[in-house]
């Protein structure tokens, strides 16, 4: 791992500034940027650590949406008494991330802004039609996430939250790699302001959304609903873990079982 600097802003504002050196990087739980300083695949010359920011931290009910602040941890979102009344599945899905350790450390902000093509909670964002709250804009699930560790955030933007609106109904199921913890396909589902949606991770390259799996929901909010549905396997991946068609059979299951 090559020298760097490291800066511990206490506000957004100092944040950015620290931001605007050349090369430097945020840090929030370093669950995925540290292992790739240290394989060589990164090399920031300053490291903004966010995670002393009180501002980023908080969780709170705003009229009808979930606020949670982009450093929030993996474990504070899942032992939030807010969350867990309002929207128990995505409290399931943080508490599911990884190992307790990963929990402690990883962040909402950075699992979105890093956005693994098998991550957990690029699901329940997209799933629940959220929006990414940054320093400079707000973004909706359908626009933010563009691809295999890609999506819409410029070179030194911050992600500040992200807005969850509260839906009737929620589920997500994750079957898991069971070496990494992260999802051979996890699959979330929701009926509320923003539709029916399912969201499916770690099939292909991003997070994608089943488009018969939410028509069907759509009129009939069941598990028989999924009966006998299909996802097209050539948009999955094969790797030595699964095949595109495992990984296709594995969504209306996951799908039916989410929906409960
Ligand atoms: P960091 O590693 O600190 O940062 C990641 C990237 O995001 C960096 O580019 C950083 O600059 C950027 N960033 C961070 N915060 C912000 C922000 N607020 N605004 C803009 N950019 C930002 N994930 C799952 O979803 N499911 C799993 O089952 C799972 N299992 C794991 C198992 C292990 C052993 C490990 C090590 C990780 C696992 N993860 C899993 C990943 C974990 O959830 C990480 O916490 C997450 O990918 C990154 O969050 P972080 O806070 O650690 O971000």
């Amino acid at each position: 791992m090559q020298a760097f600097d490291y800066q511990t802003p206490t506000c957004v504002a100092d944040a950015l500034r620290a931001l605007g050196a050349e090369d430097a990087r945020l840090l929030a739980g370093g669950q995925s940027l540290l292992p790739s300083m240290k394989l060589g695949l990164a090399a920031p010359s300053a490291l903004v650590d966010i995670g002393g920011i009180a501002e980023l931290q908080g969780i709170c009910v705003d009229g009808g949406s979930v606020v949670i602040g982009a450093a929030a941890t993996h474990a504070a979102v899942a032992s939030s008494a807010e969350v867990q009344r309002s929207i128990p599945a995505l409290a399931d899905l943080a508490g599911r991330i990884g190992d307790r350790q990963v929990r402690h450390r990883g962040t909402l902000g950075g699992s979105l802004a890093h956005n693994d093509p098998a991550a957990c909670y690029p699901a329940a964002v997209l799933g629940l039609g959220a929006t990414v709250h940054t320093d400079r804009r707000k973004i909706g699930a359908d626009d933010f996430f563009l691809g295999v560790y890609t999506t819409a955030l410029e070179e030194g933007e911050l992600i500040t939250a992200v807005s969850f609106p509260v839906p009737e109904h929620a589920g997500w199921q994750k079957f898991k790699q069971p070496a990494s913890r992260f999802a051979l396909v996890g699959v979330f589902v929701a009926k509320g302001p923003a539709g029916v949606r399912v969201a499916v991770t770690g099939g292909g390259g991003g997070v994608f959304r089943a488009s018969e799996l939410e028509a069907r929901l759509a009129l009939d909010w069941s598990a028989a609903a999924l009966a006998g549905a299909t996802v097209p396997a050539d948009m999955l991946n094969s790797d030595l873990h699964a095949s595109a068609e495992y990984r296709a059979a594995l969504i209306p299951v996951l799908a039916a079982r989410a929906v409960g």
